[in-house]
């Protein structure tokens, strides 16, 4: 990584990512900073490094942490009011690896809720303001991370995508974020949204230094059995890359629905990628309309039954007014979720009952099958697909909040790759002609992740 090459001490740097972070306090990005324990770990790496001991392939660098990575380094509160008060006796996998090569954790990062959201208006802290447009919201659901890379705080955040909440979020701010295959980086450790399409993944400025953070955090973890074998630092051919590729675009999203400069810089990329020798084939999908309901069958569903741990007794915060059990299971979850989490517990819960399963959970079961099969056929036609991430730049504070239909549309073109498992890289596209940041996503099959990443050079 860059920085790592830089003459300046690991001090200097995490002072400075802090004095940044103070500087930027208006857009609300961080829920917790963690000074003393930064600048202790930056003077012992300094004292290593003068000791001439080999200090990590990220000595020094400061990183901001979403706020659902657990750590004993302050509250992991996932921005929801339910776990204000906790703070995590373990440490997530990822975080002991990039802690392991020396990155140094300055803060942690508002979200939406437990993850629900696409603005990080669902935050028990507030909205945090997108870094080109204080009246516009940063994305989510980890918009605090996306916009702590954009504003220059820290050279790369942690993220967590279930269903666009890293790539939205860049595209929204004009970093890089990236969503790997579902089983490239182990998940323990990280406050669980929906098990079966939940992914670990990072904001960053290059493909490089993407690409360096991923052969770290990568490979299989016995506390997670969904981990794959560690193919990210296999040998992997890099012919794809250096000849001809075939880009596919999907016809189905190239509609009215979509903003007309979000069009426009998919056919700039695309004009850019044929000069450079590489083929684009147009294809249709139609599987990927079901997408988006599927999603919102299948993940409330998970959600419904992984927010039923927090029941006031084991973590974070308990209401105060029960004086039985029962009183005090639901007092504390009506006091303590948002009313987005409260919304997908009794959307889930619907559609898990006997009675609607079969119509809701088990049709959208075999959605989520068609789906993975059309992925798999457009890989026979092409090598990596190229989408807009959103239909729309960054939108206005308030202008979904309250309808969440029109929030939930806000995922129609990211979720499909959750469900499907495939990995998708967000790449900085322009701006339209308001300023706002355009992105785009780089899509390959299951497992081409590296070479997705180094792809994406190709597109600067
Ligand atoms: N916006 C999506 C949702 O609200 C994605 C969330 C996520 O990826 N964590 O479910």
């Amino acid at each position: 990584m860059k920085i790592a090459n830089k003459k300046v001490t690991a001090e200097r740097l995490v002072k400075d990512a802090l004095a940044k972070a103070k500087h930027f306090a208006e857009y609300n990005i961080f829920t917790y900073l963690n000074e003393e324990e930064a600048l202790k770990k930056a003077r012992k790496i300094d004292a290593r490094i003068a000791r001439g001991e080999d200090v990590g392939k990220l000595a020094g660098v400061p990183y901001a942490l979403k706020d659902n990575f657990l750590s004993p380094e302050g509250e992991t509160t996932a921005s929801a009011h339910i776990l204000q008060g906790f703070v995590s006796p373990v440490t997530a996998t990822s975080v002991a690896k990039l802690e392991a090569e020396g990155a140094i954790m300055i803060g942690r990062t508002n979200m939406d809720a437990f993850a629900h959201g696409s603005s990080t208006e669902n935050s028990y802290f507030g909205p945090t303001l997108n870094a080109h447009d204080k009246e516009r919201v940063a994305g989510g659901s980890s918009g605090g991370s996306a916009v702590a890379v954009a504003l220059d705080i820290v050279e790369f955040a942690t993220g967590t995508d279930t269903g666009g909440s890293i790539r939205q979020p860049a595209s929204f701010n004009g970093v890089y974020g990236f969503k790997p295959t579902y089983g490239c980086i182990s998940r323990y450790g990280v406050v669980a949204m929906a098990s079966s399409t939940d992914c670990i993944g990072f904001f960053a400025k290059t493909p490089e230094d993407m690409d360096l953070l991923m052969s770290i955090a990568s490979g299989q973890d016995s506390k997670d059995m969904t981990t794959l074998p560690d193919y990210y630092n296999d040998e992997v051919s890099t012919e794809l890359n250096s000849s001809r590729a075939r880009v596919g675009i999907i016809k189905d999203f190239d509609n009215e629905s979509v903003d007309p400069e979000i069009r426009e810089a998919l056919k700039t990329k695309c004009d850019a990628l044929k000069s450079k020798g590489h083929e684009i084939v147009e294809l249709e999908m139609p599987a990927l309309k079901y997408a988006l309901a599927a999603y919102y069958i299948i993940v409330p569903a998970e959600v419904a039954s992984n927010l039923s741990r927090y029941d006031g007794v084991r973590y974070g915060f308990r209401s105060e007014k029960s004086d039985d059990l029962d009183a005090l299971y639901f007092n504390t979850r009506s006091e303590g979720f948002m009313p987005e989490n409260k919304r997908r517990i009794m959307i889930g819960n619907f559609v898990l009952s006997s009675g609607f399963y079969d119509a809701y959970f088990l049709k959208a079961a075999k959605a989520r099958t068609l789906i993975v099969k059309e992925y798999e056929k457009a890989f026979k036609k092409c090598d990596y697909l190229l989408t807009p991430v959103s239909p729309n730049p960054a939108f206005k504070l308030g202008e979904k909040v309250n309808d969440p239909v029109a929030m939930y549309l806000e995922d129609v073109m990211s979720v499909s790759l959750n469900l499907a498992g495939v990995p998708g890289l967000a790449i900085p596209a322009g701006k339209t002609k308001k300023g706002l940041p355009i992105g785009l996503q780089l899509v390959g099959p299951r497992r081409s992740d590296k070479n997705l990443i180094i792809f994406s050079k190709e597109l600067i």
